[in-house]
């Protein structure tokens, strides 16, 4: 049996190779551990190996647990990754720290309106669909300076970079590329004059490819806790 805490130490040791290879501090790169399906237990058990940061894509699911280790939520950070309705921008928008699949100005527009002025300003990256697949969310390049603009400009959110989920694929040529596409999207609202530094891709299977491309935050699911059932 290979418990969380020595897959995670395997995912830390891939990590620093890649970092080594890229030329990168391990610094530069934040983990962000994918805990969709996995019980609470599972989460306090990274917890206890070091994992901070938590990926949820189901919003009721991730509230459920957001509650169950509310024990420790100043030690924690959660970012929600799947699909976001507008009928559940508020309890997002009160409960999590980061959303990392924001594709429409609707969405964003109440976020920013529910985010409570206690809190901090609500993180988020915009979702391109980088592969261009026709059942995927996420905007087409072509959608993401506007949005970004726009984004940019509203009071409790604060914009920090981009998000994608490629297309499978094999080798590691093959990889890289949509990461490369996302990181030159990247750059180019840079140079319009926006302030971002997060790239958001690479999960279990392509983690090497993203950091070779400059990703900024892994979304690590099944390496950490094991194949979902
Ligand atoms: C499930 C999921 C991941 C993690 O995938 P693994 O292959 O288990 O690492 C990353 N990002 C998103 C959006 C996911 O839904």
């Amino acid at each position: 049996m290979t418990t969380i805490s020595e897959r995670l130490q395997a995912v830390h040791r891939r990590l620093a190779e890649a970092c080594a290879r890229a030329g990168r501090s391990v610094d530069s790169v934040t983990l962000l551990a994918v805990s969709k399906t996995q019980p609470a237990d599972a989460l306090r058990a990274a917890h206890a190996a070091g994992q901070r940061a938590f990926g949820e894509n189901y919003v009721q699911e991730g509230l459920a647990k957001i509650e169950a280790l509310g024990d420790l939520r100043r030690e924690l950070e959660w970012h929600l990754i799947g699909p976001l309705q507008s009928n559940k921008t508020r309890v997002v928008a009160e409960a999590f720290d980061w959303v990392h699949s924001l594709d429409r100005l609707k969405i964003a527009q109440r976020l920013s309106e529910q985010r409570p002025a206690w809190a901090a300003p609500l993180q988020v990256c915009l979702q391109v669909n980088i592969s261009g697949e026709a059942s995927k969310s996420g905007l087409a390049p072509a959608e993401v300076p506007a949005l970004a603009q726009a984004v940019a400009a509203l009071p409790r959110l604060r914009l920090r970079g981009l998000m994608a989920i490629p297309e499978p694929a094999g080798d590691e040529a093959a990889q890289r590329r949509p990461h490369r596409a996302l990181r030159e999207l990247l750059e180019a609202l840079r140079q319009q004059g926006l302030a971002l530094d997060t790239l958001s891709m690479g999960m279990s299977a392509d983690l090497e490819a993203a950091v070779l491309e400059g990703a900024t935050l892994l979304r690590v699911g099944s390496a950490i806790f094991g194949a979902r059932g």
